[in-house]
């Protein structure tokens, strides 16, 4: 069932939104070669703390054994989301997609970025160049007359035309008092196809694109999502509401572009 939000509704999930920019904006100034993965995920929880939210990874979905250990997933290189963050340092020419959850005013916010960090091959620049792109393809068809399978057709195109894989087995997701609610928001489709979009609704858009063949598992630790080729892949996701029609996105990137010193 989607649940439809109020304006004010949606107000306090940009709050949440909000939180979880600030920590990837956090992240981006932090981000440098040789830092441990453990140490971003433990700052990200204080930061997120120190602002009144709740992680919504960290014990996702259940708190039982098994559940996921961390505030951030932290996906490395040929790693496509659900990374764990471990005692992995980031080295010169890694690509890291850092993707975080909070609980803010019982809302989530849920929004990921992938980083380039120092002498990242052209190739895999570009691929997470267009990944980005794919994003905001995907945003620009959240109006009134369109449906959820226009979103993933515009992702699809865009990454295909490059020669890249779409994951089919991850998809982006409604949003609001739980993580993951109805609709599924995948990254491929038809158009006009699937459930209408409708004002009041809120979705997590976030295209998973292999610079290889679109072919994923699941590594030995049970959560990080891999490439089958093990090629690298990048993950780029925003909180979108639907207001009178038109995409209004809930979370920025602003914070992780001024960290970055990226002018827009
Ligand atoms: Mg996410
Ligand atoms: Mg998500």
């Amino acid at each position: 069932m989607i649940y439809i939000k109020t304006r004010e509704e949606i107000e306090l999930m940009r709050e949440a939104a909000l939180c979880v920019s600030k920590t990837l904006g956090m992240i981006a100034g932090e981000l440098k070669e040789g830092v441990e993965l453990k140490k971003l995920d433990k700052l990200a929880e204080e930061f997120i703390r120190d602002m009144g939210g709740i992680p919504s990874f960290k014990g996702y979905p259940d708190n039982k054994p098994g559940s996921f250990p961390a505030t951030l997933c932290l996906s490395l290189n040929d790693a496509v989301v659900h990374g764990i963050p471990d005692s992995r340092v980031v080295k010169d020419g890694d690509v890291l997609s850092v993707d975080c959850g909070v609980i803010k005013n019982g809302f989530h916010g849920d929004h990921a970025y992938t980083f380039c960090i120092g002498n990242v091959k052209p190739e895999v620049r570009k691929m997470v160049e267009v990944t980005k792109e794919c994003l905001y393809k995907g945003i620009e068809q959240v109006t009134a007359n369109n449906r959820i399978g226009d979103i993933g057709f515009a992702i699809q195109q865009h990454a295909e035309k490059h020669g890249y894989g779409v994951v089919r087995e991850l998809v982006g997701h409604g949003l609001g008092r739980s993580l993951h609610e109805d609709p599924q928001v995948p990254n491929y489709g038809r158009r006009g196809t699937g459930p209408k979009l409708r004002d009041g609704m809120v979705i997590a858009i976030e295209p998973m694109i292999n610079m290889g063949k679109k072919e994923v598992r699941t590594a030995s630790n049970g959560w990080d999502i891999i490439t089958k080729d093990g090629l690298p892949s990048a993950h780029f996701e925003h909180d979108v509401a639907m207001i009178d029609g038109k995409a209004e996105i809930l979370s920025t990137f602003d914070y992780v572009y001024e960290a970055l010193g990226i002018k827009k």
